[in-house]
């Protein structure tokens, strides 16, 4: 029987029955500007200072230290042109990355190359993984910055962020982490882990789009990412969203409670998922390591399989993935996190992003596992490339 699965929990998410009951009289009565003076305003200020309060306390950060941005693509562009703006007259135009950061990062690195930046882009290994010992080895007087991704996007691989960020603390480098995807799986605490900034999205935790976050050590200067009025302490002017701040606050809350219960449950799926997919589909592997990864995150290549029909057929089957194949990006390059883990080209076109979260069930699992041989096998007799052979 047909199911509808949603399997695509990394690229955005449901919003939740309390996120959208929080929001709901913001939507309607509560419509204050919460720059008016008059008590509906109030409330609305309330509201958002509430939603600030929620977002500081999951991370341990305090509430003068979160500014509310547009996105989480949004919070990465302002950390590192920020820094590099305040930093550069300093003599500081170098900035530390890995080559697999979400492209909020690589391309404002791109940007800031262009501007005059020197930008180094440490290799990750093959299983998906950057160390401290690299971190150090590359920090030189012109450093201001490095951002590394506390979780990669499409392979689940969590960083040593801790350790990291240790390293930076001690060599006096700011440490900026883009944790849109690490928020809700890890626990973050940006005091104990020496993180001086971090990114955060509303939608990948059941909030809505649109809406993220940038966490700012306090006495960390910032440029004005909006001139305007005096929204956001004077950094980032324009009328607040202010329903999706209270939904983002309500999804932070829930996001960063009971997370070793919550990860557990989802990794025991994913773990089904992976290890049914490996031993049911000849010439498939599994990307990233085992280990440190996301609980939802399940990212399986196949070979002689081209991602963008595997996707269409499982979606004609009720199955929602993605893949870190070319087309639908609008460029023939296959991702650029499977070429950093050394995957070659062909390979890479044929991979499978499946992530799941809370919401996916056991049944869930064994729909995927019921269809996904089946639509292999039918993509890989139409294949010139596939070869058959013996099991
Ligand atoms: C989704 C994502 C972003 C972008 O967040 P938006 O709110 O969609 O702009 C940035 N980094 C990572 C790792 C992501 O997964």
């Amino acid at each position: 029987m047909k199911r509808f699965v949603y399997a695509d929990n990394a690229a955005t998410t449901q919003i939740s029955d309390p996120v959208l009951g929080a929001m709901l009289p913001y939507l309607k009565e509560h419509y204050g500007n919460p720059s008016s003076i008059y008590s509906l305003g109030r409330d609305a200020r309330r509201a958002i200072e509430t939603a600030r309060q929620k977002t500081a306390a999951a991370l341990n950060a305090s509430p003068a230290e979160i500014y509310f941005t547009g996105s989480g693509t949004e919070a990465d562009n302002w950390a590192l042109k920020s820094t590099l703006e305040v930093l550069l007259p300093k003599g500081k135009n170098h900035i530390i990355t890995t080559n697999f950061e979400h492209h909020a990062i690589l391309h404002t690195c791109k940007h800031l190359e262009r501007q005059g930046c020197k930008v180094t882009y440490l290799p990750v290994n093959q299983e998906g993984y950057v160390t401290p010992e690299q971190v150090k080895a590359a920090i030189t007087p012109e450093t201001a910055l490095v951002t590394i991704m506390y979780a990669n996007n499409e392979i689940g691989t969590i960083q040593p962020i801790p350790e990291i960020g240790k390293v930076c603390r001690e060599a006096g480098v700011l440490f900026h982490t883009d944790a849109v995807q690490a928020v809700g799986n890890v626990p973050i605490d940006v005091e104990a882990q020496c993180i001086d900034m971090l990114s955060l999205s509303g939608h990948k935790i059941h909030a809505p789009k649109g809406v993220g976050a940038l966490y700012v050590r306090k006495g960390i200067r910032m440029v004005n990412l909006l001139d305007g009025g005096a929204q956001e302490r004077n950094h980032r002017g324009g009328t607040e969203n202010l329903t999706s701040l209270v939904g983002l606050g309500t999804a932070m809350e829930n996001a960063c409670a009971g997370i070793p219960e919550r990860a557990a449950r989802v990794a025991r799926l994913r773990d089904r998922l992976i290890d049914g997919i490996l031993s049911e589909i000849p010439c498939s592997r599994l990307n990233g390591g085992r280990e440190q990864r996301l609980p939802g995150n399940v990212n399986i290549s196949f070979e002689a399989v081209e991602g963008e029909a595997l996707l269409l057929r499982l979606d004609m089957n009720g199955i929602c993935g993605s893949s870190g194949s070319a087309c639908t990006s609008g460029s023939l390059d296959p991702s650029h996190v499977l070429m950093a883990i050394g995957l070659p080209h062909e390979i890479a076109h044929g991979s499978l992003r499946l992530s799941l979260n809370e919401y996916n069930t056991d049944e869930d699992v064994d729909y995927i596992l019921q269809t996904l041989p089946g639509v292999i096998q039918y993509l890989r007799a139409m294949s010139p490339l596939w070869k058959p052979r013996e099991a």
